[in-house]
């Protein structure tokens, strides 16, 4: 924990020492003095019941005196230091607000900063300690806080800076919004090879329907993706199959099938052979929506008659399908 000035030598006159030198040291003890802080929070605890900062069970008197004495070292190296810098009247000092956003800024205490009563987490630039406000704007360039710096001129302001750290926050944000963009791109790709038209878009389709009571009505579909448009097909023509059931007696509505709904699957296979990479046909998707509707249809096993189809009874069959769709 012992720390003493090294540079230059501790015996030299502070006098000697540039700014640069003082705030450089300060730095040092500032960052050790945290450090000394730290160990002595460790010892105590806050009491909630007196609401007051105890010193926690097992602890030594002996060992608080030696953190208190730590602390108190380290105020006394850093005294002489903030005496030179007041004796010279200050200088200037610039601190660097961590983050791709962060301003620099002439001190802790800038208005911008600490504010809704959270502190500010600082950098300091030592390396401009005692340099001319103009030299630290130049080098700050975006980052100068105009709070700080109301002479910043405004060309200077529209530059990068060239500040080491600023740089290295610059370059990793570069990079964050790079990687974020090939992100999106990945995502728009996937997107696209999900869709079910060739420009991503959602297909709307409306159609007349005919429902199970034989009402004419309106349907609207939207579909997102190519494999919501394909389950909606295959399902269509299942339904279309369960419509069939021999077993509903001749009173109930059969031609469930209607023309306009095999326009509809017209349409959407017309859309999922434009997106499809086998050159398929409209005709060639329907052939197969119909194949998976049997299949499912013969999977459930509620439907033995599916399996000698096609059923005269039907209006269109599905494996009539095809044939009407222009190929
Ligand atoms: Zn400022």
């Amino acid at each position: 924990m012992e720390h003493i000035a090294t540079t230059p030598s501790a015996s030299a006159d502070l006098r000697a020492w540039t700014p640069v030198q003082v705030d450089v040291e300060l730095k040092k003890l500032g960052f050790l003095l945290d450090d000394a802080r730290l160990d002595m929070d460790r010892l105590h605890r806050f009491d909630r019941r007196t609401r007051r900062t105890v010193v926690r069970d097992g602890v030594t008197a002996a060992e608080v005196r030696a953190a208190r004495h730590a602390m108190n070292r380290l105020r006394a190296q850093a005294a002489p230091l903030e005496a030179e810098h007041d004796r010279r009247g200050g200088w200037t000092r610039a601190y660097l607000v961590p983050g791709p956003d962060g301003h620099i800024h002439a001190s802790t205490t800038c208005s911008t900063c600490n504010r809704r009563g959270r502190p500010t987490m600082f950098k300091w630039l030592t390396e401009f300690s005692g340099m001319d406000e103009a030299t630290v704007v130049e080098a700050a360039g975006e980052r100068a806080c105009t709070v700080c710096y109301p002479n910043a001129p405004v060309e200077v302001l529209t530059r990068p800076s060239t500040i080491a750290e600023c740089r290295e926050e610059a370059r990793k944000k570069s990079s964050r919004a790079a990687a974020a963009q090939a992100r999106r791109d990945a995502r728009e790709t996937e997107r696209l090879a999900k869709a079910v038209t060739l420009d991503g878009s959602p297909l709307v389709i409306r159609f007349e329907d005919t429902l199970w009571n034989g009402v004419c009505d309106t349907r609207v579909e939207r579909f997102a993706t190519r494999r919501a448009a394909e389950n909606w097909a295959t399902s269509t023509l299942f339904h279309q199959w369960y419509a069939q059931d021999p077993g509903r007696g001749d009173d109930m509505p059969r031609p469930y099938l209607c023309d306009k709904l095999v326009r509809a699957l017209s349409t959407v296979a017309t859309h999922v052979a434009q997106v499809s990479a086998d050159a398929s046909t409209p005709r060639d998707v329907l052939t197969r929506w119909c194949a998976k509707a049997r299949r499912d249809a013969v999977k459930t096993g509620w439907m033995p008659w599916v399996e000698a189809l096609p059923d005269p009874d039907l209006t269109i069959s599905p494996e009539e399908l095809p044939s009407l769709i222009p190929a």
